[in-house]
């Protein structure tokens, strides 16, 4: 029996990759053998991550450095890496993303706008210029990095909610464009992990063990637990899975 997990010989590209999340996604889909692509703004750090993962894995792995709210920016940053790794991208995973805090009274137009571009439209442009190449090849993987916050409401984040409720929707309207292709689409929706976006909860004591509590599991996520459900979500291990989401969040939308 062929390996359902095994990526060898797929290419990958995971937006925001260069720290936190991403970065334990894209050094879980080199690991499982695909060709990845480690991306971010910061070109330095993109190029460190990717190097790493060169001399861990033992095989060439790539940088891309563009703005994901930038249609032009992605679709020339999508040409230089099809013309790098000599085809298009098999599996984009949309996890490149930002977060806003403040009372809705306060809330300013500048955050709106920052987190509608990064956090829809940066998976909008990334979708639909990979699209292409999966239409023209009849194979793809898209998987979009969600958020228990589609589900469960905090205080001081509803904008943030918005984008990754709508992302989930997003999921299920590319999933009935796209499946008749042979791609598939679904969204994997992390709970509580501690990276750079999330520094000021993981610094507040009563927040931290209110997470605790809340997670059935009784902990915070830790970076690697997302990697086996990405794995799964990218490989053919998944082929009759599209329009999904799955919460990798220790029971935390599953248990009141
Ligand atoms: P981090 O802040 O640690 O990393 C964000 C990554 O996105 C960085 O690599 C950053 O690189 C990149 N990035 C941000 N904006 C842009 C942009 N406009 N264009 C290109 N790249 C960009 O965040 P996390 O790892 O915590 O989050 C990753 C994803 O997971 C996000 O979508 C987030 O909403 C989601 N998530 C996180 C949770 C958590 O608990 N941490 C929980 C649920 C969901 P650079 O700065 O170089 O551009």
């Amino acid at each position: 029996m062929t390996d359902l997990f095994d990526l060898t010989g797929r290419t990958a590209l995971v937006t925001g990759s260069s720290r936190g999340i991403g970065r334990a996604l894209v050094t879980g889909l080199a690991e499982a053998g695909a060709t990845v692509v480690v991306h971010g703004r910061d070109a330095s750090r993109a190029e460190a991550v990717a190097r790493e993962l060169g001399e861990r894995t033992g095989r060439t792995a790539h940088a891309a450095t563009f703005d994901v709210a930038d249609a032009t920016a992605v679709d020339a940053g999508f040409t230089e890496i099809e013309e790098r790794l000599g085809g298009t991208v098999d599996i984009l995973v949309n996890n490149a993303g930002i977060q806003r805090r403040a009372p809705i009274a306060d809330f300013s137009d500048a955050d709106w706008q920052d987190l509608l571009t990064t956090n829809l439209t940066g998976p909008f442009h990334c979708a639909r210029r990979a699209a292409r190449g999966m239409i023209a090849r009849g194979s793809g993987k898209i998987i979009q990095i969600g958020s228990v916050q589609s589900q469960l409401a905090r205080p001081s984040i509803a904008p943030y909610s918005a984008t990754k409720g709508g992302i989930a929707m997003f999921t299920k309207g590319l999933a009935a464009d796209l499946s008749g292709h042979g791609i598939q689409v679904n969204t994997l929706a992390p709970g509580y992990f501690a990276t750079e976006l999330t520094a000021a909860l993981v610094e507040d004591e009563e927040f931290s063990a209110w997470v605790a509590g809340r997670t059935p599991a009784g902990r915070w996520g830790a970076v690697e637990d997302l990697v086996g459900p990405l794995v799964f979500l990218a490989a053919d291990a998944s082929r009759f899975v599209t329009g999904q989401t799955l919460f990798v969040d220790g029971g935390m939308t599953a248990v009141v």
